[in-house]
């Protein structure tokens, strides 16, 4: 296999016209693939449904002398608050412990500073001339929707192999507009980064114009390794008490990829102050969340040590996966010198970059050749990758042998796309 770039407008001619009847042959296989979100597979699923066994007889449901089934403890059941505290490494009363999503709380939270203000803001955000936000990138698009439908200014921040770029975020906070941030601070999404212990520290320090600054801290992936150990990651919460900002972050996390998305239990963590502030708020909304589930998930999950015990079987199914992602581009797409890509030991997403101006029509190509992956610039805010070059590779779901074959499509895809560039 030879580098694209040394071959000659001949020489890429002929690969073009090779790659092209591949791509037909695949089209006529007719082929249904999915790498397109970040789900457990069923295998991951089927191996969690005992969770369904925990709580059988009327007394299950009693939890330190609260009925489970009934109304009350809208933070969350005790228990439930104490295996998230155990979890992030937080304490208790930190924790409001929510629904089936993250997402949810996360999205509340915005709309409550959007229309009552959070504990520190002059006034509800609605009523600021102009709300900016930073989004490193590329990064979460259901985060860059959030923000989008509540009109702020999206702001790009790139990310670097240790989190956001901090000496451009430390410069943009200084704007009293700028009033927030997304994070995923482990193997972010889709990137697979670590914040580093130095960025997280810079971002609690934060000296912000804005009194009201919200650093939206989502560890959706705080256990989720799926090659080699758990990494410990610093408390949030606590880098920001040290720093005099103990209210500028909400930290959520949730079991949608350790038990069943969309049935799984969710947190939000932050000062006492903002959690009661928070509480208030919510409590006009619902009585109380579904305790039931909060029991069972304690019941099944029990704590740290033991939920990290099944992600090493969540890690067993996954790792091959990933390992078939890697060993793939490795061998079929590295000698060609047209891409580059991200070796994530966790969470659930290679990225990858293609050469500039061809990840769409990679993409388009997958498409008619049945295999469907995230949209093209979905990872940049407003659905933009100003490079057209970020791909995000979600391997989960599929089986090996499926997502083999899915691989192949990608692969030739990705070199007809990169072909009809370098031609024109
Ligand atoms: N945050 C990130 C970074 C995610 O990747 C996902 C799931 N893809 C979520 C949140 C959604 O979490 P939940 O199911 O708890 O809403």
């Amino acid at each position: 296999m030879t580098a694209y770039k040394t071959m000659s407008k001949e020489e890429l001619k002929r690969e073009y016209e090779a790659v092209s009847s591949e791509f037909s042959a695949l089209c006529e296989k007719d082929l249904k693939l999915n790498m397109a979100r970040g789900k457990p597979s069923k295998a991951q699923l089927d191996m969690v449904s005992d969770i369904f066994n925990v709580l059988t007889k009327p007394e299950d449901f009693i939890s330190d002398g609260v009925d489970a089934r009934n109304y009350g403890n809208l933070e969350g059941l005790s228990a439930a608050r104490r295996y998230w505290a155990d979890m992030l490494n937080v304490r208790a009363e930190q924790t409001f412990v929510g629904g089936s999503a993250s997402l949810q709380l996360m999205y509340d939270l915005i709309s409550k500073a959007y229309t009552h203000g959070l504990l520190h803001s002059p006034r509800p955000w609605c009523r600021e001339e102009k709300i900016k936000w930073l989004c490193p990138v590329p990064g979460y698009d259901r985060h860059f929707k959030v923000t989008e439908s509540f009109g702020f200014e999206m702001i790009s921040v790139p990310m670097t192999d240790e989190g956001p770029d901090m000496d451009l975020v430390e410069e943009m906070v200084k704007d009293p507009a700028v009033k927030g941030m997304w994070n995923v601070p482990k193997y972010s999404n889709p990137d697979g980064v670590i914040y580093s212990d130095a960025t997280i520290r810079r971002i609690a320090a934060l000296k912000c114009a804005a009194p009201d600054f919200l650093v939206m801290w989502d560890n959706a992936y705080c256990v989720h390794e799926f090659f080699g150990e758990f990494v410990p990651f610093l408390n949030i919460l606590e880098e920001c008490e040290k720093a005099g900002n103990a209210d500028m972050v909400f930290e959520f996390a949730s079991t949608s990829k350790i038990t069943l998305p969309g049935a799984g239990m969710s947190v939000m963590a932050s000062s006492e102050a903002n959690i009661s502030y928070l509480s208030k708020l919510i409590g006009v909304q619902i009585i109380s969340y579904d305790k039931v589930n909060q029991l069972r998930h304690v019941k099944y999950l029990k704590d740290k040590e033991h939920t990290l015990e099944l992600m090493k079987r969540h890690a067993a199914i996954m790792g091959p996966k990933f390992q078939t992602v890697l060993d793939t581009l490795d061998e079929k797409i590295a000698p060609l010198e047209i891409a580059r890509w991200k070796r994530p030991k966790g969470g659930y997403f290679v990225s990858f970059y293609a050469m500039p101006g061809t990840a769409r029509r990679t993409l388009e190509l997958c498409k008619q050749a049945g295999v469907t992956m995230t949209g093209a610039g979905a990872t940049y805010p407003y659905g933009k990758d100003p490079e057209d070059s970020n791909i995000r590779i979600a391997p989960s779901l599929p089986p090996v042998s499926e997502l083999e074959q899915a691989l192949e499509v990608f692969c030739v895809c990705l070199r007809m796309a990169t072909l009809e560039k370098l031609m024109a």
